[in-house]
């Protein structure tokens, strides 16, 4: 083995799991360390806010690839190693116990974290909690069985999805969301309207456009007053206000970020050698022609394998249509595409039990889409309108709004 062949992964998740899978199928002789803070091996984190929050669905179910996948793989996996910072000119990573790494390509896969809300006096309060990782899950799973009333601050995809999951005869949700819309900034109004009503029938209580007066804690409780100055008891609080990329470890190098970790549409920084994919990258799209940074798991799992080809030399453009889904009581919600630059909006459906979705069409073709509906009913729209959209195909609006034309037909 040359010492061309060292390659490092920092954080331990799905984009980190299919680089690695990748490079391994494309090269024998390259060695592979992945370094991980967490203590297990890639597990899907979808769940968290879903079946494995609800207790339907068990933990050893939730790794992408069992832990013999990667010895037999010879894919070194370090659990519980934080790395701490990087120096780019003498290609080193350092972690926090004061190791170091030398590496010929590195891939940073390090993911986002919760953004912290700004209230310096409960800092640390071990009743008002973030969602992000399994331990973080197990912890809130705890917390859950001796709170009634509930707060979610966040009508954000993790937050309702929280809330739907957690919701019991015995419970009081409360959201607030302090914009016009829930999930507002990437789902359409209409859409988001469903969510709303669909969680308000089933218990749940939604405050849109509010956020917190003042919080007291109390004995037992918290003593919360919203901006329209509603009072509520509180047992337990949950965050769920964004995330934001994991940039500090880079502070003070070269490395461009902007809103992540800035590549081009083949995985690669500002830096020779260096690449990043996942949650932690803003990368170039081509079909968009600009940046965008994507929180999802087929953009996890398909921008990791374009990184992993890419660092072993098979140049590869990753320009895959966006695409992500949410689950929410027993509804499914998918989005397609890039829903905010368009000239006409196409519905097609009227029940959202049978499935409504919304086709985004920009002169004449289409950019996205997005749709709720019972499960099962969305998916082969959604998946059709993200084909057509890849192959920029012209279609007739016209006729896609008629639920009895199959869309697969634009295909032809
Ligand atoms: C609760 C939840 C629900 C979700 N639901 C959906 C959904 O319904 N649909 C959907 O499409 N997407 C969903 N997602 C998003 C999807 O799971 C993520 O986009 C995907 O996990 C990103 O993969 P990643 O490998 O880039 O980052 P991550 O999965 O976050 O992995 C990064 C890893 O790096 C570790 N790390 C960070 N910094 C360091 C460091 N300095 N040193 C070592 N290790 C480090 C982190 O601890 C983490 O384990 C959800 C995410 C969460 C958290």
């Amino acid at each position: 083995m040359t010492n061309q062949n060292r390659i490092l992964i920092i954080g331990g998740g799905q984009t980190a799991a299919y680089a690695a899978k990748t490079i391994r199928e494309n090269s024998e002789s390259s060695k592979i360390t992945i370094f991980s803070e967490e203590n297990f091996f890639p597990y899907e984190k979808p769940p968290l806010s879903k079946d494995y929050l609800k207790g339907d669905r068990d933990f050893e179910k939730l790794f992408f690839f069992e832990q013999k996948f990667y010895k037999d793989n010879k894919i070194d996996f370090i659990n519980n190693k934080r790395i701490k910072s990087v120096n780019f000119e003498d290609k080193k990573i350092f972690s926090e116990d004061n190791e170091n790494y030398i590496y010929d390509k590195l891939l940073l896969a390090n993911g986002a974290s919760n953004r912290k809300i700004d209230i310096p006096e409960l800092e640390n309060d071990k009743n008002i909690v973030y969602l992000r990782n399994k331990n973080e899950c197990d912890d809130l799973k705890k917390k859950i069985c001796n709170a009634n009333e509930i707060l979610i601050i966040g009508g954000g995809f993790i937050g309702l999805e929280v809330a739907a999951s957690i919701k019991s005869a015995n419970n009081v949700v409360h959201i607030i969301e302090m914009n016009e819309n829930l999930m507002g900034r990437i789902i359409p109004k209409n859409i988001s309207d469903i969510v709303f009503k669909i969680h308000e029938e089933r218990g749940n209580k939604i405050y849109l456009k509010t956020k917190i007066k003042q919080i007291q804690k109390k004995d037992s409780y918290y003593d919360v007053i919203l901006s329209n100055n509603v009072n509520l008891k509180i047992d337990l609080i949950i965050v769920g206000i964004g995330s934001v990329p994991n940039t500090e470890i880079f502070r003070g190098t070269n490395l461009k970020i902007n809103n992540g970790v800035e590549t081009n549409n083949y995985c690669e920084t500002s830096i020779t050698d260096v690449y990043a994919a996942g949650d932690v990258s803003n990368f170039f799209h081509p079909v968009y022609n600009k940046h965008i940074r994507l929180e999802s798991y087929t953009h996890a799992q398909n921008q990791g394998i374009s990184a992993g080809k890419n660092i072993v030399g098979i140049k590869t453009s990753y320009e895959d249509i966006p695409w992500m889904w949410s689950d929410q009581f027993d509804f499914n919600i998918q989005l397609t595409g890039i829903c905010d630059d368009y000239d006409t909006v196409i519905k097609r459906g009227d029940n959202e039990d049978e499935g409504i979705v919304l086709f985004f069409i920009k002169n004449e073709f289409i950019v996205g889409a997005c749709g709720i509906g019972k499960k099962g009913k969305i998916g082969k729209d959604i998946k059709i309108a993200s084909r057509v959209a890849d192959k920029k195909i012209k279609i007739n609006k016209d006729i896609i709004s008629d639920k009895s034309f199959k869309l697969n037909k634009l295909l032809r």
